[in-house]
């Protein structure tokens, strides 16, 4: 499926001539070394958004407590709509009347390795490993670092939504301990250094 096409939730649920998010479709390239972004989002309730660049689009995932890097912290994410690579810069308020209105921050950004393989020791591509339900990352962030999954454990249904894990994988070596989950109304943005309050209160003056 196209970009565009991928892309139509997205923009279906936004007004573009109210929000600052960006529509996508501009032409933003896809980098080489697929991107991850981590974003706060004080709305309705707060939470963090996980997002994995998988082709042109950012794969995105809401998770009510956070990524948490204590390998005994299974973490519920929620998918989201796909939304444009553009959306990994975005920081800002989106208007209250707005799908998911309320204050963002990026909270950490980098790259990631895909780590699926199939049993024989095969890569498996990441998009797919995902439509599988499962899938392995090394995470090259500020914050966070090493090797994740994301396992799919409840399937959509006429009673709920699917559901997913994000868990941190016990590593050998400094894996150990972590410093589990920040508080999100102390966090700051790994592009500007400032806290939810602090981009609420900027957004204002503008
Ligand atoms: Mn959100």
């Amino acid at each position: 499926m196209s970009g565009n096409g991928r892309l139509q939730d997205y923009r279906s649920k936004r007004d573009f001539s109210r929000t600052k998010e960006p529509g996508g479709g501009r032409g933003a390239r896809s980098p080489d070394t697929p991107r991850f972004v981590v974003q706060i989002h004080d709305a309705r309730r707060m939470h963090f958004d996980f997002r994995l660049q998988v082709d042109d689009v950012l794969k995105s995932w809401s998770i009510p407590k956070g990524p948490s890097t204590d390998p005994q912290d299974k973490r519920l994410a929620v998918p989201t709509e796909d939304h444009p690579l553009e959306y990994e810069e975005f920081e800002g308020v989106i208007p209250g009347g707005e799908y998911g209105g309320g204050t963002v921050i990026v909270w950490d950004h980098g790259t990631y390795e895909p780590l699926s393989h199939d049993r024989r020791g095969r890569t498996v591509p990441f998009g797919e490993a995902l439509e599988q339900g499962h899938a392995t990352f090394r995470l090259n962030g500020s914050k966070l670092r090493g090797e994740f999954a994301l396992t799919r454990f409840r399937d959509r249904t006429d009673d709920g939504e699917e559901a997913w894990l994000l868990v941190k994988a016990r590593e050998g070596r400094g894996g150990a301990g972590g410093r589990g989950t920040p508080d999100p109304r102390r966090a700051r943005s790994v592009r500007t250094g400032r806290t939810l309050a602090q981009v609420a209160a900027d957004s204002g003056q503008e």
